[in-house]
């Protein structure tokens, strides 16, 4: 935090909140910056005030103004109208004097609290004379000096510091509310002007009386006026004190404090024409009545702001409960948007935004004809989306937000290790706060956005508490109409809200979740759709976002086929569309430099702009192996095949697995060994064969994959033709699982394993007779493509993959000359 004590030791001691981004510091004396014109009564210098989203358009003139003035790390000058409701700002409407304004968002130690502008705090800066007024660009501007103040030591000046001081004194030996940290700070100031400043910045002044010292740029004079109001202000208060001292005579002495105080406190308010003086209890009180809330939720705030008026000021506890008060009501409470059910509208903008999706589409479609048909009844169901990551799922849920014009707010469940992140701490802890359940909620504003939670799959990893438990809470229904969020205390309704979970896989979804939600894959996308998505969508995205719109730039087939392959590996688009981009960003820059862009994106300029390949995908064997044969596997990623060796070496019957094996890979090794072992009289094999051998499997490594069994026949196959000595059809892909007698048992992902098959150039694939449904989730292109052949027994996968008679052609015993080490990096060993 070293920035902000540099900051603060430039700046005001007073400085409660941190001003992110915005720590812009001017040193010039003359200048000109955008103005924003004040309504409100004005900053004096070094003081802080806070603008509320709620209500800034009347507090000032240009609200975007400041959002820009943030990011850009600017001060603004802050000019104040001399004559109400001006109609045209002019030199001559306002006051001569403003200030350097800077504004910015609270942030606490872990970051950026409220990045969304709701609330911004400003800090008066430096007091400026305005020169003159100005519009450039549609916007104004003033040329400004500033106020040049000198600390002057004349014994004038010295004896009303002085004096000025000992009436602060008196006032800082009152009970009272005033901020102590400021008092005990301006003890220190010995520059006439800057004390009368604070003196005004502490006092509670009404707006005009704040004007008169802003405009007064003499220090001594300023002095005066402030240290007059000063002096008034505390007889005010003596005098009220006395006669409530007299009254509460008997009362022991912290009775008294508080009774004091509080009476302090309603005095100010009534200074403050009805205000609570603390700006903070005043902006709580104006919500709180302002707010529509459930009785329960309307009764803990006013307890607690019973609370709030009455601890004292500064102290750790009120900081609690103001924070409390905060979130509590920053929380929709009855805020909704109102869903529009028009299902041919929904369509449209589903089908605007996405290629394919038809199952995802077409549910939610579903969804909103029943529910526009039956609005009470209808519960919203929860949607799980499962897919390898860039299929659309999050900005599909955005879309299905926009269908419907629901809000969309989305959190992550991945990183997320305590269950205190998703219901929140209690509130004794220092520094506790809301859930992030509740804090997305809030950033929400209405109870029925559509919320979508990410990587629901990765909750698991060493996660403190019971997730599941707390997540159960949050989506199911019978549940989330009182969720518990530590913090708040009182329950919250999520019942209203349209939850969308998203993974990459169901396998690590605990079961009391999967339960209640309904699954959706994203299966992933094959070349040809990538390619229609690439010019529909990415394309035209990313030419918008390089600022290349307007320029007639086309993309070869061949030069996406070769990102496709080459540079991307994936299931999804999002690569691609990274990839898209760079192209793209290259031709930007080339045009900005004035040189000459190339409007054909092809093949070869795909490749000098991408530079070397990063991707090789497998491919196919090119001749017929001994010994090897090619499994399909199912990873994160898509499929991706994956071939696999068997070694047969003299030796002691040992069964060794090196590469990418799991237990699984273990089981199905057995039981391939022990259906072959079945057929030992048919194949012909040696009697002693298999207590004279060694058998050497290896799977490479890359691939991981998540079904393991699958790859039961393949290894079943290499086996069977690494013993027998005969080769196996380099061009058949296989999966499926296989039991101790030899049959073939189904397996998951038949569109991706298929489709890998097809995109590594292979020829015909084996699938389990029992996977035969799945097909029809494969592209009609690819099946017309490939010989899929359905098999239920190992006998008829031999029949489709053994090249040759299945007899036991070894010819000698296993040999030393065919001893070979096996490979462990995963390159594939050529059999003799
Ligand atoms: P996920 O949430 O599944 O990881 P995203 O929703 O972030 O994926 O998608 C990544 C990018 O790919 C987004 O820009 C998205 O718009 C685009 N995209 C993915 N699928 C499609 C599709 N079917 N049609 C159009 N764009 C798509």
């Amino acid at each position: 935090m070293d920035d902000y004590d540099e900051y603060i030791d430039n700046f005001s001691p007073d400085t409660t909140v941190f001003l992110s981004k915005n720590r812009a510091v001017n040193k010039e004396k003359h200048f000109s910056a955008p103005l924003v014109v004040m309504y409100n009564e004005p900053l004096l210098p070094d003081a802080t005030g806070r603008l509320y989203e709620d209500s800034m358009d009347s507090e000032v003139s240009d609200p975007e103004l400041l959002k820009e003035a943030i990011r850009n790390r600017e001060t603004l000058i802050a000019v104040y109208p001399a004559i109400e409701n001006i109609k045209t700002l002019s030199f001559d409407s306002i006051y001569s004097i403003g200030v350097e304004m800077a504004f910015g968002v609270e942030f606490d130690f872990s970051g950026p609290r409220n990045e969304d502008y709701q609330e911004i705090f400003m800090e008066a800066r430096r007091r400026v004379r305005i020169l003159n007024t100005f519009e450039k660009q549609g916007l104004h501007y003033a040329e400004v000096e500033v106020v040049h103040e000198p600390a002057r030591r004349t014994n004038e000046v010295k004896s009303e510091i002085r004096s000025a001081k000992t009436s602060l004194a008196k006032l800082a030996s009152m009970p009272s509310n005033l901020n102590r940290r400021k008092l005990d700070y301006v003890f220190e100031i010995d520059h006439a002007g800057k004390l009368a400043d604070f003196i005004g910045t502490i006092l509670f002044l009404s707006g005009q009386e704040k004007m008169d010292l802003l405009q007064e740029t003499n220090d001594l004079d300023r002095l005066r006026m402030a240290h007059t109001k000063l002096v008034s202000q505390t007889r005010m208060m003596e005098l009220d004190i006395k006669v409530l001292s007299s009254i509460h005579e008997d009362f022991d002495k912290n009775q008294r404090e508080t009774v004091l105080r509080e009476h302090i406190n309603r005095l100010q308010v009534e200074l403050n024409e009805g205000r609570s003086a603390d700006p903070d209890i005043f902006k709580i009180e104006e919500q709180l009545e302002n707010s529509t809330l459930p009785e329960e939720v309307r009764e803990a705030a006013e307890k607690e702001l019973d609370r709030l008026r009455s601890a004292p000021p500064l102290s750790p506890e009120n900081g609690m409960i103001s924070n409390y008060l905060h979130y509590l009501l920053d929380l929709p409470w009855s805020e909704e948007t109102e869903d529009d059910l028009d299902v041919r509208k929904a369509r449209e903008v589903l089908d605007k935004n996405h290629y394919g999706l038809q199952k995802a589409k077409d549910r939610i479609i579903e969804f909103l004809a029943v529910k526009s048909l039956r609005p009470k009844k209808n519960r919203l169901p929860i949607l799980c989306f499962i897919g390898p990551p860039g299929t659309g799922k999050t900005s599909l849920g955005m879309s299905i937000a926009s269908a419907m014009n629901r809000k969309f707010v989305r959190m992550s469940l991945g990183g997320v290790h305590d269950e205190a992140e998703i219901r929140g701490h209690r509130r004794t802890y220092i520094g506790s706060m809301p859930g992030r359940i509740l804090q997305t909620m809030t950033k929400a504003k209405v109870v029925n956005p559509l919320f979508m939670l990410d990587e629901i799959d990765k909750l698991n990893a060493d996660f403190h508490g019971d997730p599941s438990a707390a997540l159960l809470e949050v989506l199911d229904p019978e549940q989330n109409f009182s969720f518990s969020d530590h913090y708040i205390e009182v329950p919250y309704d999520l019942s209203k809200v349209f939850f969308i979970t998203t993974a990459n896989t169901v396998a690590t979804i605990p079961p009391a979740l999967l339960d209640r939600m309904e699954i959706i894959e994203f299966p992933g996308y094959i070349e040809e759709d990538k390619i229609v998505i690439a010019r529909q969508f990415l394309i035209p995205e990313q030419m918008l976002e390089n600022g290349l719109d307007e320029e007639p730039i086309q993309f070869t087939d061949e030069a996406l086929r070769l990102i496709i392959a080459s540079y991307t590996y994936e299931a999804g688009v999002r690569n691609l569309e990274r990839e898209i981009g760079t192209v793209l960003r290259k031709i930007a820059t080339k045009k900005s430099e004035g040189k000459e862009f190339p409007t054909l994106v092809d093949a070869k300029l795909v490749s000098d702009l991408l530079g070397p390949i990063e991707f090789f995908p497998m491919t196919a064997e090119a001749k017929d192996e001994i010994g090897m044969a090619t499994a399909i596997a199912w990873t994160e990623n898509g499929g991706e095949i994956m071939p696999i060796e068997v070694l047969v070496v003299a030796g002691k019957s040992n069964l060794q697995i090196t590469g990418q094996v799991g237990e699984i890979m273990q089981e199905s090794a057995q039981a391939a060994l022990s259906y072959l072992k079945s057929k030992q009289k048919i194949f012909e094999i040696p009697d002693d064969f298999f207590e004279e051998t060694d058998i050497h499997i290896h799977v490479p490594e890359g691939a991981i994959p998540k079904d393991g069994p699958s790859a039961g026949i393949t290894l079943a196959t290499a086996l069977i033709s690494a013993v027998l000595g005969v080769p196996v059809n380099h061009e058949v892909a296989m999966t499926g699982e296989i039991t101790l007698r030899g049959r073939v048992l189904p397996i998951g992902g038949v569109r991706e394993k298929v489709l890998a098959a097809h995109r590594s150039g292979l020829k015909k694939v084996l699938i389990p007779t029992k996977n035969e449904k799945d097909l029809i989730e494969v592209p009609q292109l690819i099946r017309d493509q490939l010989e899929i052949v359905l098999v239920d027994h190992m006998d008829t996968v031999l029949e489709n993959s053994i090249v040759g008679e299945l007899k036991y052609q070894n010819g000698l015993r296993p040999s030393k000359k065919q001893r070979r080490k096996p490979s462990t990096k995963g390159e594939t060993v050529e059999a003799d």
